[in-house]
């Protein structure tokens, strides 16, 4: 669709980055378009209403920067999940594997309730590591996956596969496939 073709015009590839051997898919010159910033806004927020969200959870950094804007435009609260030890309150914490070593994530736990029905945005899905790491932690929270929204699926890293277990019924949607 137009939109579509608007959105992949507008990410940049950087080979490379941030290591030899990886094609980084650079978002910034989308964000800097507002025809397109607003399409890419829209277009997640229909997902987070057709979804039956209630809450909006953006995944640090690039997640922070799509999904304020849909949770607004949604008319839904934004809840960010932090890398470990930056958000002040009283957390849930999740550990996930990297290619190298692990990480965690945070989420501050009285933000969620078991009435809340989320929807996880970020920009890229990769090996889907960080995307099942938070769907643990708002599973822990008590509340429910609505579904995940992304900008683009990179297929060749089979994210998709290994979030089928953690997502059950909730839908995985990416604008663009790579
Ligand atoms: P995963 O956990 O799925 O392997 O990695 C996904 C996370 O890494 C996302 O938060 C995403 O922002 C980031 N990421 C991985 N590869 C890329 C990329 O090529 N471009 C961008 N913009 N982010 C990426």
């Amino acid at each position: 669709t137009d939109i579509k073709e608007l959105l992949l015009s507008r990410i940049r590839d950087v080979a490379d980055y941030p290591e030899p051997g990886v094609m980084f898919k650079d978002i910034t010159p989308l964000l800097a378009d507002p025809a397109a910033f607003t399409a890419l806004t829209d277009a997640l927020a229909e997902i987070a209403t057709e979804t039956g969200a209630t809450k909006v959870v953006g995944l640090e950094a690039r997640g922070f920067i799509l999904g304020a804007p849909v949770a607004v435009r949604a008319g839904l609260g934004f809840i960010p999940v932090r890398k470990a030890g930056k958000l002040p309150g009283a957390t849930l914490r999740q550990a996930y594997d990297l290619e190298y070593g692990s990480a965690e994530i945070e989420i501050h736990a009285e933000d969620l309730t078991s009435a809340d029905r989320v929807l996880i945005v970020d920009d890229v899905l990769a090996t889907g590591g960080t995307a099942e790491a938070a769907i643990h932690l708002i599973q822990r929270a008590g509340a429910e996956v609505s579904g995940l929204a992304v900008l683009m699926e990179l297929g060749f890293l089979a994210g998709r596969a290994r979030l089928a277990p953690a997502l059950g019924e909730a839908p995985l949607e990416a604008l663009l496939q790579v």
